[in-house]
């Protein structure tokens, strides 16, 4: 199937509490339209849960790794989220544009601040749960995360979902209750005319 790029393709910046389904969404919006979309690769100092391959959905480092590629101004955009680090390198951007692709980035918040504040034109979409309780059955359900990482997840989601209120921060906000509805509304706002 050949690419079916869209008129605007400028990077999308997905952003969402943790287990709203950003990973779900953004993996049908590739499957629906092979060859099109490229996922940043981020750094991350998180370790790799079950069926996660370095240099696919991550780039696993070290401590003294990150903070290497911080020294040498590698990155776009970085940020602590709970115990570990995570950031976009500017030669991930830089790679991914190359291929022509439109860039999907999956960041949070204090990333979303840095890419704003840079010279990179993107569109922003926002992905919030329905409500609290179904964001935790989903984290939860999702059986990929420790208790005390949970906890700092769900801490952490609150403040996502205040700083998210703040007017025109995100060019859209998806609430993600039916996925299938969810879906249909991203790829609606990603082809806009
Ligand atoms: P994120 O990437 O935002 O952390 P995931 O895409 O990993 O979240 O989704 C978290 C969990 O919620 C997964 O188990 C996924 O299958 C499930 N999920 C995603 N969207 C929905 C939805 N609309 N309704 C119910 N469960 C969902
Ligand atoms: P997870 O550990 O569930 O893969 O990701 C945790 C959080 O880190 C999510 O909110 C995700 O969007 C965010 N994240 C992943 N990669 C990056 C990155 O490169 N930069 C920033 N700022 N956040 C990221």
């Amino acid at each position: 199937m050949a690419p079916t790029p869209p008129t605007d393709r400028r990077p999308l910046v997905i952003s969402g509490p943790s287990g709203v389904g950003k990973g779900t969404l953004y993996g049908k919006l590739f499957a629906a339209h092979p060859d099109t979309f490229t996922l940043s690769v981020s750094h991350t100092t998180r370790k790799p849960r079950d069926g996660e391959q370095d240099g696919v959905h991550y780039h696993f480092v070290t401590m003294e790794e990150f903070e290497g590629l911080i020294a040498k101004d590698g990155f776009v955009e970085h940020a602590k989220f709970g115990s570990n680090r995570y950031g976009t390198s500017k030669a991930t951007i830089e790679e991914q544009t190359a291929k022509g692709k439109v860039v999907v980035l999956d960041i949070e918040m204090e990333g979303v601040k840095q890419i704003k504040a840079s010279s990179l034109g993107a569109r922003y979409v926002f992905i919030a749960p329905p409500s609290f309780e179904a964001l935790e059955k989903r984290l939860r359900g999702r059986g990929t995360e420790d208790e005390d990482a949970v906890v700092k997840r769900l801490d952490q989601a609150r403040v996502e979902l205040e700083f998210a209120k703040t007017p025109g921060v995100h060019d859209i906000t998806i609430v993600n209750d039916d996925l299938d509805k969810a879906y249909a509304e991203l790829e609606a706002y990603v082809y806009k005319k």
